[in-house]
C-alpha cells in the first residue's frame, strides 16, 4: 500500500501543478518561469518533468510539488498534502485534523449557510435589486459575486442559523454576531445580528470561500455607516486578503499585470466589462502582504485608483510599496472626481481606453509636477516627492531612465540628480541577497541540462559543490602561476622566496585535497 504522499505524486505532474500557479514556457525538456520566490525579470526557476521538481538558480530554492504548494500558498506541510490531495482526488488515509482546522471549517461552514441566507433575501427585496441595478450591476454578476441582502431586524440570522444548529460561539468568532455588554433582557436577547438592512457584498479566500462581509447600508446616517466590514476573525486577515483575489488570480498571471482599484463597485463593474485581472484594496490600506500576493503572479501594476485627493495619495502609497518591492508600476488618469465605477457606468470602451493608456507612475508624477510648478518649487517638488520614489526603483536601467528625464526637465545633469539621490537613504538591506556572479549561473544550468541529456540521476546540491570545486581549482592554479612566475624574479629577497615557496607548497596541498 502506498502512502498518501506517493499516491500524490503519481497522480500529478510537476509540470500541471506549478503552471496553475505561474506562467511557465518550454526550454528544452525543461520548463521555465520568473521565480514566484524572489525578484527577476528573466526566468531562472526551472521545472524538470523528469525529476518531478523545481530548482531555481536565482535563489537556489527549490524540491518538488509539496514544497513549492508550502512556499507558495504560505502554508505547512500538512495543508500542501491536503491541497495536493483534493487536486488529485485522492482521499487521504490516517490524516488526522487538527483542533484548530475544526474550528476553521465550522467558521467556514457557517459564512456559507449565512451567505445562502443573505442571497435568498435579496431575491425578495424589490429595494436592494433596484438599488444595484440603479449601480449598474447585472443579474450575472449579482449571482457570480454572491450578493445578498441583510434584512431590517437585530435576530434575523442569529434565529435561523440557530435553528440549523449553530453555536453562539461559532457565530461570535465568525464575526456575524454582536453581543451588548449590558445587563438588559435575557443572555439570548443580548446577542444580535451584525449587519442590518446592508447589502451584502461577501469577501472570498483564495479559493472562492466567503470568510467575511462587507454590507453597505441602505440608510445611511450617523449610526449606520455607508460601509461596514466583518470584523477580523480566524479566517478574515484584512492585511491579507484583496477582494476579488480568487476570480482574478487567473487572469493576473495570464494577462501578466494586475489593475488595482480601491472599492467593490469598482472592481464588480471593472469585472462586469471584462477586465477580471482586477482587484480591490477595499475599504482597508494596502500593504506590503497584499502586493507580495499579486506580486507572486505578476510583477506588473496598474493602480486605478480615484481623482480625488485621498484617492491620490492612497495611490502613492501603494506606488511606493510597489515600487520598494522591485514591481512595475503604472497609473490611470481618471477624469476629476471619477472613479473607475462611474466611468464604467457611463461608458465601458472608456474604462478600457483608461487602461491602454496608464503611464509609469513616476511619469505621471513628473509631467504633473511640470504643469503646476517653476522653477525653485518644481526644483522642490522633485526632490522632495520624486526623487524619493526614484531611489525605490530597484530596476537599474529603468533607475537611470528616469535620472535622465528628470535632468533633462530640470535642465541640470545626471550627475546632480545622482547627488541628490546619494543623500536620500535607501533600504540597501536586500539588494545584493539575490545578486549571483552570472558566470556561475550560467555554468550551473549547463550542469543541469547535461545532468538531462544523459539522463544522469545526480543530485543538483552535488553538482553545485562540484561548480564550486571547479572554480577553486580553477583560482588555485591561476595563483600558482602566479607565484611561479614571481618565484623566477632573481631580485627577490630569500624571505619572500621562503614565504611564496610556502604558499606554493599549500596551493599544491590543497589542490590534491580538492582532487580525492
Ligand atoms: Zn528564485
Amino acid at each position: 500500500m502506498s502512502t498518501n504522499v506517493e499516491q500524490i505524486k503519481e497522480r500529478l505532474n510537476i509540470v500541471d501543478v506549478i503552471s496553475s500557479y505561474l506562467k511557465i514556457e518550454k526550454a528544452g525538456i525543461n520548463y521555465k518561469a520568473r521565480c514566484p520566490f524572489h525578484n527577476e525579470k528573466t526566468p531562472s526557476f526551472f521545472i524538470s518533468p523528469q525529476r518531478q521538481s523545481f530548482y531555481c538558480f536565482g535563489c537556489g530554492e527549490k524540491g518538488d510539488i509539496f514544497s513549492f504548494v508550502e512556499k507558495f500558498e504560505n502554508v505547512d506541510f500538512k495543508e500542501a498534502m491536503k491541497i495536493l490531495a483534493e487536486r488529485a482526488g485522492i482521499e487521504l488515509k490516517g490524516f488526522r485534523k487538527e483542533e484548530n482546522k475544526d474550528e476553521k471549517e465550522e467558521l467556514l461552514k457557517v459564512m456559507e449557510v449565512a451567505t445562502k441566507f443573505y442571497e435568498e433575501a435579496l431575491v425578495e427585496n424589490k429595494n436592494a435589486l433596484q438599488y444595484l441595478k440603479n449601480r449598474g450591476l447585472l443579474p450575472d454578476s449579482i449571482s457570480k459575486w454572491r450578493i445578498g441582502f441583510a434584512k431590517e431586524g437585530w435576530r434575523n440570522l442569529y434565529d435561523f442559523l440557530t435553528e440549523k444548529g449553530f453555536s453562539q460561539k461559532t457565530m461570535l468568532e465568525a464575526g456575524l454576531l454582536k453581543k451588548t455588554e449590558g445587563k438588559m433582557g435575557s443572555e439570548d436577547e443580548r446577542y444580535y445580528d451584525t449587519f442590518r438592512n446592508r447589502i451584502m457584498f461577501p469577501i472570498f479566500d483564495n479559493n472562492g470561500k466567503v470568510i467575511a462581509f462587507s454590507g453597505r447600508a441602505m440608510r445611511e446616517d450617523e449610526k449606520n455607516p455607508k460601509y461596514l466590514n466583518s470584523p477580523e476573525t480566524k479566517l478574515f486577515y484584512k492585511s491579507e486578503t484583496l477582494y476579488g483575489f480568487h476570480i482574478a488570480k487567473n487572469y493576473i498571471r495570464k494577462n501578466d499585470y494586475t489593475v488595482l482599484v480601491e472599492g467593490q463597485m469598482d472592481l464588480l463593474m471593472s469585472h462586469q466589462v471584462g477586465t477580471l485581472n482586477t482587484v480591490a484594496s477595499s475599504g482597508t490600506a494596502l500593504t506590503e502582504l497584499h502586493l507580495k500576493k499579486l506580486q507572486k503572479l505578476s510583477n506588473r501594476i496598474i493602480i486605478a485608483y480615484d481623482s480625488d485627493e485621498a484617492g491620490e495619495s492612497a495611490a502613492r502609497r501603494a506606488a511606493e510599496l510597489a515600487l520598494s518591492l522591485g514591481m512595475e508600476v503604472k497609473t490611470t488618469f481618471l477624469p476629476k472626481n471619477e472613479d473607475p465605477d462611474s466611468i464604467i457606468r457611463k461608458n465601458p470602451s472608456e474604462w478600457k481606453e483608461i487602461l491602454k493608456n496608464s503611464e509609469y507612475f513616476l511619469d505621471a508624477l513628473l509631467s504633473k509636477a511640470l504643469q503646476k510648478y517653476k522653477d525653485r518649487a518644481l526644483t522642490k517638488e522633485i526632490t522632495n516627492n520624486i526623487l524619493p520614489l526614484v531611489s525605490l526603483i530597484k530596476n537599474e536601467i529603468e533607475k537611470s531612465h528616469f535620472i535622465k528625464k528628470i535632468a533633462l526637465k530640470m535642465r541640470v545633469t545626471e550627475d546632480t540628480i545622482l547627488k541628490q539621490l546619494e543623500k536620500i537613504k535607501t533600504d540597501t538591506a536586500r539588494v545584493n541577497s539575490n545578486e549571483e556572479n552570472q558566470n556561475q549561473k550560467d555554468q550551473k544550468e549547463e550542469l543541469l541540462f547535461e545532468i538531462e541529456r544523459y539522463g544522469l540521476k545526480i543530485d543538483v546540491e552535488q553538482e553545485n559543490a562540484e561548480i564550486l570545486k571547479r572554480d577553486e581549482i580553477k583560482e588555485l592554479k591561476k595563483k600558482h602561476q602566479e607565484i611561479a612566475i614571481t618565484l623566477d624574479d632573481k631580485d627577490i629577497t630569500q624571505e619572500d622566496r621562503k614565504n611564496l615557496e610556502n604558499d606554493l607548497k599549500n596551493i599544491e596541498k590543497r589542490l590534491k585535497e580538492i582532487n580525492n
